[in-house]
């Protein structure tokens, strides 16, 4: 004795034919979430490849600046020594020029003697002589 009557058969079939469609929907809407996930994904992926190509080009201005400001920097000291070093030119000619006028004559100041007589050292060769920094 069958278990299913006429309309039973097509009652399973309609119910069947309804799964079936589940599925295939199912599979469906499956593939279209794959779909959008990977359109996610990749601009998932250009969005950090975008920052990270922002981050390498701020990098890369920045290390442009520091070398152009480490350049900047070398060029206004070499400028700088540069000034002293005719600073010490400047004030060792002086030196020099007033040592020429201040020579030893026969034990006097050839300088100093003619205004009060000095002896050799005069004031003024002792005071070139001392050494140490101007207080
Ligand atoms: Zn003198």
């Amino acid at each position: 004795m069958s278990g299913y009557g006429p309309d039973e058969w097509a009652e399973r079939e309609r119910l069947d034919h309804i799964a079936q469609q589940h599925d295939e929907d199912r599979v469906a809407k499956e593939r279209e979430l794959e779909g959008r996930l990977s359109v996610l994904e990749a601009e998932v992926g250009a969005a950090e490849v975008n920052v990270w190509r922002k981050r390498a080009e701020e990098a890369e201005a920045a290390l442009e600046a520091a070398e152009d400001l480490a350049a900047r920097q070398r060029q206004d000291d070499r400028a700088e020594l540069a000034e002293a070093e005719a600073q010490i030119r400047t004030a060792n000619a002086a030196i020099a020029r007033v040592r020429a006028l201040h020579v030893n004559e026969y034990g006097s100041c050839a300088e100093c003697t003619s205004v009060h007589s000095a002896l050799w050292p005069c004031p003024t060769i002792v005071t070139l002589d001392q050494s140490g920094e101007p207080s």
